[in-house]
């Protein structure tokens, strides 16, 4: 069996144990094994401290761009070998396989489009400059300058390609060096890409290194220069954020967690409309897509209660497009849950559901052997039930939840999830859709509002976007990535210069 190995400290290095077994979802099979043991997680940091951050701060912030630009095309290479392995070790039907490495990608091209317009500075400016005394002789001028230290980037097994990527775009962009932790599980296709990133020679040694297995005791190596970004559940985001270490040194922490994400129909919204198809699209291609395991993927469906019935029979119907089977298979469209934990995990949070919800389509049963789960609709029996807006179930299963149609009673029972990353509403009425994102907005990273007007062009709601910011307060972690150069932000030191206003705004002026 293949043993996947770390890259550190410029060599790759196999684990002392076996550690963890990679599996073939579909058939149960045993893929590899990956393991950090012997890795001395201290050497890693201070090889990335004094090697890679220096080596990347001599770059400029163009050449940068460039590097990332190279690195998108030189995994694009490996496309096709990613997505058999993305079948193997993971369930991704093509096009499963297809959105998580084509996001990878996507993202490296986008923020080398975004950086390439920065410069040779090594510092951005941040805002216009600032009068400070009595003349213009005494200014404020806000700069950002890559922290000194290592991003830490701990990512989930949903998103091998995507996840590390696009997290690496941003800090190598800002100039600081990355240690790359995948989901254990799943992590075949980042093995492989850290093999193109380490072969194609295009990022300095010790910028970019990567752990194959548990991220062991590398927290606590870590200073106040250096950051952690991690993606998972919620659990797990609780204990990174308490981890003793980060806290005593103010470690920076971005936690993106999980997420109750919502689907809301606007009353107006009739079932002859191009809204209402786009609405029955997307939520099926929710819970479908990846086998429903996206953070941003919906869970809870708010239908006006008069419209239940004729909401559940269309769901239904349009889940016929989406066959499951084999990942293999071309005309399949709904592979298995990504390994044998997950699988376990889905099937007892359909029965937790049930507590307050009943099965309409689908259920607990398995469909076949494998790692697979049968889409399913649950119809809610109470809307506030505690269960159905705390409990995320990982895979293709939403709960249609009745409400009054109001925009008030649609923000509220959204609101109930207690933060998420996205909510998407379907409404072409100016006034109700308006009250909607006002009162959704505090508790949710994106709204995204679906109407007759943007229809034919809308991307779905469950697609993150390198361009517009991703992450939710309270629930799903309270952090924040991507929203082109804000995901920069995390990486870097904002620091206010006071002094002699041609210095100041000399030197470090937008120069605009
Ligand atoms: P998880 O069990 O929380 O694991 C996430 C990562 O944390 C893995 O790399 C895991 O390593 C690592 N980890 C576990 N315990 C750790 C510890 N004590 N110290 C340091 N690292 C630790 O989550 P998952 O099952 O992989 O992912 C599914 C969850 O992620 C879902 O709840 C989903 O909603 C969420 N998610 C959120 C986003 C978002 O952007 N908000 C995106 C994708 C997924 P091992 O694999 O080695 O155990």
């Amino acid at each position: 069996m293949q043993t996947l190995q770390s890259y550190v400290v410029g060599q790759w290095q196999a684990g002392t144990s076996a550690g963890t077994t990679l599996e073939n979802p579909t058939t149960g099979e045993a893929v590899a094994t990956c393991s950090t043991d012997g890795v001395d997680f201290a050497t890693v940091v201070k090889h990335a401290r004094d090697v890679g951050g220096p080596a990347l701060r001599a770059m400029t912030f163009a050449e940068r761009a460039a590097m990332l630009k190279g690195l998108s095309a030189a995994i694009h290479e490996v496309r096709e070998e990613l997505i058999e392995m993305g079948s193997r070790n993971g369930g991704n039907t093509r096009g499963d396989a297809k959105f998580d490495i084509d996001g990878a990608t996507g993202t490296l091209a986008a923020y080398a489009s975004f950086g390439k317009r920065l410069g040779d500075r090594p510092f951005l400016p941040d805002g216009d400059g600032l009068q400070l005394g009595r003349t213009a002789r005494f200014w404020g001028q806000h700069i950002r300058v890559p922290r000194r230290g290592v991003a830490v980037h701990i990512n989930a097994f949903n998103f091998p390609a995507w996840g590390m990527m696009e997290k690496a775009a941003c800090a190598l962009l800002a100039g600081v060096p990355v240690i790359e932790k995948p989901g254990a599980a799943t992590s075949l296709i980042a093995w492989r890409i850290a093999q193109v990133i380490v072969a194609s020679g295009l990022v300095p040694e010790g910028a970019f290194q990567f752990l194959c297995g548990s991220a062991g005791d590398l927290l606590s190596h870590l200073d106040g220069q250096d950051c952690v970004a991690f993606t998972g559940s919620a659990a797990t985001g609780r204990i990174i954020r308490g981890n003793e270490n980060l806290v005593a040194n103010n470690v920076r922490v971005n936690i993106e967690a999980d997420s109750i994400n919502a689907a809301v129909l606007g009353p107006d919204t009739d079932s002859s409309s191009d809204t209402y198809g786009l609405f029955v699209g997307n939520v099926a291609l929710d819970m479908c897509q990846k086998a429903g395991q996206k953070c941003t993927a919906v869970r809870r469906v708010f239908v006006p209660a008069e419209r239940v019935e004729e909401v559940q029979a269309d769901l239904i119907n349009e889940l016929a497009r989406f066959p499951l089977g084999e990942p293999t298979e071309k005309t399949t469209r709904l592979g298995p849950v990504a390994h044998a934990a997950q699988h376990k995990d889905v099937l007892a949070g359909i029965q937790r559901l049930s507590e307050a919800a009943d099965v309409v389509h689908g259920g607990a049963e398995p469909p076949r052997d494998g790692c697979f789960v049968q889409p399913t609709i649950m119809l809610a029996r109470d809307s506030e039930a505690e269960v159905l807006h705390s409990l995320e179930v990982f895979g293709p299963v939403i709960t249609i939840i009745p409400y009054d149609g109001t925009a008030e009673n649609a923000v509220k029972l959204v609101n109930l999830g207690g933060g998420g990353l996205v909510v998407s509403a379907y409404s072409s009425d100016k006034q109700w859709s308006t009250d909607f994102v006002l009162g959704a907005a505090p508790y949710h990273g994106r709204v995204w509002m679906g109407s007759e007007r943007m229809a034919e062009q809308a991307l779905p709601p469950g697609m993150v976007l390198p361009n517009l910011v991703h992450g939710g307060p309270g629930r799903a972690g309270g952090g924040e990535e991507l929203g082109a150069l804000r995901g920069l932000d995390f990486y870097t030191q904002r620091t206010a210069i006071q002094g002699f206003k041609s210095f100041v705004d000399g030197e470090f002026g937008s120069q605009d």
